[in-house]
């Protein structure tokens, strides 16, 4: 009997990061995967030390620009000819106390982690529709229902794509499009290394159950599940992966 063929994933912010690990989670599993991130030469590394160059495609984009979604868009559909995941994971971060956030801080975080995954699901869904159907998994953060006093930018921008999340969920069941999200605890990437103070660090050491960071693969574990077949009845769902730290409901600096 034929094998069957390859599914396709787009990951975005895919040059490193948790982005990286699930698009090597993907490969692994079987998968090809388009890889998409506004750092075109980071990308262009990342892609060649992947060193599949018939199971992927990179594409330099930022995803808050609609013509260049849409000309990624068009990119995967000629190459792969179809879509069964999108994971709308690109992000940035901003850690400032609301006097100290800019408005254009407060515009480019919105733009990236809000609008982003908007665009760039309004501009998938066409590919997914004219297949089976597929998996969305959005990337919020566990900052998106614990309030602090210096994420109202991205716990807010997060808070807004945890409820697009359910919203869409519930608008692309009927084309057979399953909509989740993924919940991070810290994870100890370039982000984090850019916002996470050592207090901070100290603090989420202590407020998290399991005493210590994620890891990117534990996260990439996650992010595949909700796209694959075995969670086939899961949809509008969001889940922590954090170390228990939601669940311990203590404070954050
Ligand atoms: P990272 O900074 O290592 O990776 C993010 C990637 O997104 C980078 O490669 C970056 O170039 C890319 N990117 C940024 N803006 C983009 C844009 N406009 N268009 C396309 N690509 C863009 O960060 P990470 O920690 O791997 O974060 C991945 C996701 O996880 C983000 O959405 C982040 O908010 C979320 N998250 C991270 C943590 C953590 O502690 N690291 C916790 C909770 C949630």
């Amino acid at each position: 009997m034929p094998s069957a063929q390859p599914k396709i994933a787009l990951v975005t912010g895919a040059a490193r990061g948790i982005g990286l690990a699930a698009a090597k989670k993907f490969l692994a599993e079987g998968w090809r995967v388009a890889l998409l991130d506004i750092e075109g030469e980071l990308l262009a590394r990342a892609v060649a030390d992947i060193g599949r160059s018939d199971d992927t495609l990179a594409l330099s984009c930022d995803v808050s620009d609609s013509t260049a979604v849409g000309a990624a868009m068009t990119a995967v559909a000629q190459r792969f000819g179809r879509l069964d995941a999108l994971v709308n994971n690109a992000g940035i971060a901003v850690f400032a106390p609301l006097m100290e956030t800019s408005e254009a801080d407060w515009r480019r975080v919105l733009e990236v982690n809000l609008t982003g995954p908007f665009l760039c699901t309004r501009a998938a869904v066409p590919l997914m529709r004219d297949g089976d159907g597929g998996a969305i998994v959005n990337i919020t953060s566990i900052s998106a229902v614990r309030a602090s006093t210096l994420r109202s930018a991205y716990g807010t921008s997060k808070a807004g794509l945890a409820h697009l999340t359910k919203q869409l969920a519930v608008e692309l069941a009927s084309l057979n499009i399953r909509v989740n999200a993924v919940a991070p605890g810290p994870v100890d990437t370039a982000m984090a290394k850019q916002v996470h103070t050592k207090e901070i660090r100290a603090d989420y050491h202590d407020a998290i159950p399991l005493n210590r960071y994620g890891l990117e693969e534990e996260l990439a574990e996650a992010i595949f599940f909700l796209c694959s077949d075995r969670s086939s009845y899961i949809t509008g769902q969001i889940l922590a992966v954090d170390g228990g730290f939601d669940a311990a409901g203590i404070g954050l600096p």
